[in-house]
């Protein structure tokens, strides 16, 4: 028979997979509360319209990559493909658009149906840094401030480059996408198919195209900076003079535009060449218009997204959490004695473990094949609250009242 595999594109996260990704996220917590952040936890599925109203109807997700359901009541849902629609969704629904700015935090899985390969699943996991309500440049320097040092606190800023962009304001975007407009028609027939339909969309999401051919062409398309209005070059000014005072290197890429359309001013992704083509790790930029298109007010944003499983792939291996001490019986009669004293430790904050059967030899044998440094042995000296602390390192043992055992095991702080 041919063992069960899981759905294409998604997997397991067993032992230091799984250990990996609960070091990421609780790294990105700790620094993403540093900066003010709250932990927000939205559905993983949400009405079709919060997605495919809102991410653009050119962008890659919403054209092929939803994955979207009729429940059984006939609603049509879709499982998120990214977090900040729902984020936005939920400050609408909470109320919560008299009280700004929100700074939040979120970690969970996404899903899109993609050619899975490395570093593309179809569930992959994202953490994501929002802040909804400021307007000022200052916001999204802090935002990418907070991605660096959470970068830098997984030990893999070291060939990771930031990449900075603007789209400018609606202004200059429109000014801009004529430009592009004129440049692409001239050289329509060399565009792929994707890129002919965008040029009458979203020219904007030409520059974003993966097809060779397209980003031949991109190489030598117009930039925005001749298009920005004095307030959008301004913006992008202040967002690099805030960015150098908090010490976070970036280069500037005019080539950064971001698949959805919701994009305004601020775009920004942090690259690494160690992946291969899957070589963004965390990305994001400025969406004014987002809250508002939702059936919310007209509150502005700026926020990223990360891959966990592209960091996962960057990071060393989380340290393994420490060996439990193993407690075993001498014979039968002792097992209630050591039962009770595993309980005591593990009250205590000491890892623990018993194995479920075994006699003295096969359970010392267990133990010492497990890793574990400490055993204790627990026998007759139990009836006077004492019990044989054994090192499995170097085999010897001695015989130690249990109060006295468990304040040299307590894990220091
Ligand atoms: P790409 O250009 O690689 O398709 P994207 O623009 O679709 O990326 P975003 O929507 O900005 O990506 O998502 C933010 C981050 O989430 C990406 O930088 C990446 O780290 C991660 N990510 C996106 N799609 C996937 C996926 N299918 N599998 C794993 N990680 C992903
Ligand atoms: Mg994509």
């Amino acid at each position: 028979m041919t063992k069960p595999q899981p759905p294409r594109g998604t997997q397991d996260l067993i032992g230091t997979e799984a250990r990996r990704h609960a070091h990421i996220i609780s790294t990105a917590q700790r620094i993403a509360a540093l900066y003010g952040a709250a932990e927000w936890s939205t559905p993983i599925f949400e009405a079709t319209s919060v997605f495919s109203r809102n991410l653009g109807e050119t962008s890659d997700i919403v054209t092929k990559e939803m994955y979207s359901f009729a429940d059984r009541g006939g609603d049509s849902l879709t499982l998120r493909p990214e977090g900040t629609a729902g984020i936005c969704r939920a400050l609408v629904t909470n109320g919560l658009t008299q009280s700004l700015p929100q700074k939040i935090f979120y970690a969970g899985p996404m899903f899109r149906y993609e050619r899975p390969q490395k570093g593309r699943y179809r569930q992959f996991h994202q953490i994501g840094f929002e802040i909804l309500g400021a307007e000022t440049a200052l916001a999204d320097a802090e935002a990418i401030a907070c991605a660096a040092a959470i970068l830098r606190a997984l030990g893999i800023d070291d060939g990771v480059t930031l990449n900075i962009n603007t789209l400018g304001d609606p202004q200059s975007r429109d000014a801009y996408r004529d430009a592009l407009i004129a440049y692409f028609t001239t050289h329509e027939q060399k565009l792929s198919a994707d890129s002919k339909l965008r040029l009458e969309k979203n020219p904007l999401r030409i520059l974003d195209s993966k097809d060779p051919g397209d980003i031949a062409l991109v190489a030598n398309a117009p930039t925005i900076a001749p298009y920005l209005t004095d307030d959008a070059a301004a913006f992008y000014a202040a967002l690099k003079s805030h960015l150098t005072a908090m010490g976070v290197a970036f280069v500037e890429n005019p080539g950064i535009v971001r698949g959805l359309d919701y994009y305004n001013h601020t775009a920004f992704e942090f690259v690494t060449n160690r992946l291969g083509a899957q070589g963004t790790v965390l990305a994001g930029g400025r969406y004014d218009g987002l809250v508002e298109q939702m059936g919310g007010p007209a509150i502005s944003g700026i926020g990223w997204g990360a891959g966990i499983e592209r960091l996962a792939m960057l990071i060393a291996e989380p340290p393994a959490p420490p060996a439990p001490i193993i407690v075993i019986p001498i014979d039968a009669t002792y097992e209630p004695a050591a039962i009770s004293l595993l309980t005591q430790l593990r009250r205590q904050g000491i890892a623990a473990e018993m194995n479920y059967r075994g006699n003295l030899k096969r359970r010392l044998e267990r133990a010492n094949k497990t890793g574990a440094n400490w055993a204790i042995l627990v026998g007759p000296e139990s009836s006077t609250d004492q019990a044989a602390l054994k090192n499995l390192t170097d085999g010897t043992q001695q015989t130690l009242p249990i109060a006295t055992l468990l304040q040299q095991l307590a894990p220091r702080p």
